[in-house]
């Protein structure tokens, strides 16, 4: 396993993680900025971050300062109610794949949506299989459009207090088995995104990584899980402060071949986002060297 002791070379940070401080937006540019300043060479963009300060401003300024991308968030949530939405969702997610090949992203982060409307307050129906098997059929046709591209896919599986209304794919043996039906020569266009916020319960873990291996694992996710959390969404821990054993779930990850990024991913409305974006970088540099 990786000695991340002494440096925070595969440190990544998930711009969502100081999104907001103190209340007041940090656009994309300034977190860029205040990320390469403190030598961390990786982030993971949200669209709606890239989109508010332009694709290619937000390109140029990533190449300028030389940093490089552990993702691109997001892509997916494929299920629809009828073919207007499902157009709908396909033209997005083909801007999605666009945007992450223009800023040279190594994988498209996918959540795959849960029931139509939910997320909204208003669930079309109660039908999860169904909605499984739209995200089947989406990835499917992702997936070519992907190829062509040379974008790789990343199935991230969400915790299942999300199987409502954001991903109905839950855990890494569900992701798995899609990656294995649709891709099963496991070429490099399709894999897993494995965030130990999400994943950390699972007591199929440990197998599922090893069973995912290099050829599937793009992209290794960091947060941890409070006692109590108080937010279903936006109430994640920094390293250290929860009960994920970080470093077990990353010798894991790193047994089955993954040596990419560690991407610190925290949504923290009543903490983390409450405070100065340059303390909360440092903290997650010192955590990264001291908890993952
Ligand atoms: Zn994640």
């Amino acid at each position: 396993m990786r000695d991340f002791s002494t440096d925070h070379r595969w440190l990544s940070i998930n711009t969502a993680t100081v999104r907001r401080q103190r209340g007041e937006p940090w656009p994309l540019p300034r977190i860029l900025d205040a990320c390469a300043a403190r030598g961390i060479r990786a982030v993971a963009p949200w669209r709606d971050q890239v989109a508010a300060v332009g694709l290619g401003a937000a390109a140029a300024q990533i190449k300028a300062l030389g940093l490089g991308l552990s993702g691109y968030c997001r892509g997916g949530m494929f299920t629809y109610t009828d073919d207007a939405s499902r157009q709908a969702v396909r033209d997005d997610n083909r801007r999605a794949l666009d945007e992450a090949c223009t800023l040279n992203a190594p994988c498209l982060v996918l959540v795959v949506g849960g029931l139509p409307g939910a997320l909204a307050g208003t669930p079309a129906h109660r039908d999860i299989s169904l909605s499984r098997s739209q995200v089947a059929e989406g990835i499917a046709w992702l997936l070519d459009e992907a190829r062509a591209r040379r974008m790789p896919l990343a199935i991230e599986p969400l915790h299942p207090m999300y199987a409502a209304d954001r991903a109905c794919i839950n855990t890494l043996a569900q992701a798995l088995d899609l990656c294995d039906a649709l891709d099963p020569s496991c070429s490099g266009a399709l894999g897993v995104a494995v965030d130990a916020y999400h994943v950390w319960w699972d007591p199929q873990l440990p197998a599922q990584i090893a069973r995912a291996g290099a050829g599937r694992l793009l992209a290794y996710h960091v947060c941890d899980w409070l006692v109590p959390t108080t937010d279903l969404l936006e109430d994640r821990g920094m390293m250290g402060d929860g009960v994920i054993d970080l470093p077990r779930l990353r010798g894991w990850v790193e047994a089955a071949g993954y040596a990419g990024y560690s991407e610190v991913e925290i949504f923290s409305r009543a903490n983390w986002w409450q405070r100065e974006g340059g303390e909360v970088l440092d903290t997650c540099i010192e955590r990264h060297r001291r908890c993952v």
